[in-house]
């Protein structure tokens, strides 16, 4: 994770007059911070944890920003408003991860624009994002959300796959022509302890490294738990209110 210190591609100071590019520069340096913090306690090089600025809600200027600051890894959870962003900011070298539920009729679109899907969890969608990476002309990399909640009951809208279908899961990406699969993700469930949440994936991550030797990322830690995320093994960390603030309305 670079600083960024050159100006922006429209000559922007990252840490000039724009009040607002002040405020995110100051809220990324802290959480590159408390990234490196996290890699050192648990003996963990700096570059193994990528930070994933999560921008929903957010404007693309924001993105901008972000760019000027040297961030090259931007999270969208809905499709509509990814692909304007990432339409909005073409001009700038950034990677577009798709970190929310998604349905079949938008893997079209996101095929177009996204770099890494952090969220298959079922069949049907392997299937709709292989058929739509080969009418893209594009690979697209894929993690396998898994949802670890003790109860199945409480997977609900943040989705997921449960542990058990994850080999299943699995080997459909692999045998897909238009896929990659890198490795897993999790959004822990709110009552759970992070720290074991993370611990479990870690287990999961590990039992599918076996199999699949090249999935071997673990996208895992927000705002508020990058921390335990990172003791867990946390390849990706996607973090959206410690960098950009209150997020203005609901993503
Ligand atoms: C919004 C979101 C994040 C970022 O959450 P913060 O608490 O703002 O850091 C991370 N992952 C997913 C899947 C999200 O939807």
């Amino acid at each position: 994770m670079s600083v960024g210190r050159a100006a922006g591609p429209h000559g922007a100071d990252p840490h000039g007059a724009d009040p607002r590019t002040a405020e995110i520069a100051g809220r990324l340096a802290a959480v590159r911070d408390r990234i490196a913090a996290a890699c050192r306690a648990v003996g963990r090089p700096l570059d193994a944890v990528t930070l994933v600025a999560v921008t929903k809600t957010f404007p693309a200027d924001d993105v901008r920003r972000l760019a000027t600051l040297g961030v090259r890894d931007v999270g969208e959870n809905r499709d509509r408003e990814a692909a304007a962003k990432a339409a909005a900011c073409a001009d700038l070298p950034l990677r577009w991860h798709f970190v929310g539920q998604l349905q079949t009729n938008k893997a079209a679109s996101v095929a177009a624009y996204a770099h890494l899907i952090h969220s298959v969890d079922r069949p049907r969608l392997v299937a709709a994002l292989d058929g739509a990476a080969a009418a893209a002309g594009r690979r697209l990399d894929v993690l396998i959300q898994v949802a670890l909640g003790d109860d199945p009951g409480t997977i609900g809208p943040r989705g997921g796959a449960d542990p058990a279908a994850v080999p299943g899961l699995a080997a459909a990406v692999a045998a897909t022509t238009g896929l990659t699969l890198r490795g897993v993700m999790a959004v822990p469930p709110v009552a759970a302890e992070p720290a074991r949440a993370y611990a479990t994936l870690a287990r999961i991550a590990a039992d599918l490294r076996r199999e699949h030797p090249g999935a071997d990322l673990i996208s895992a830690g927000m705002s508020a738990d990058l921390e335990p995320a990172i003791a867990g093994g946390a390849t990706h960390v996607r973090v959206g209110s410690a960098v950009l603030g209150p997020r203005p309305s609901l993503g």
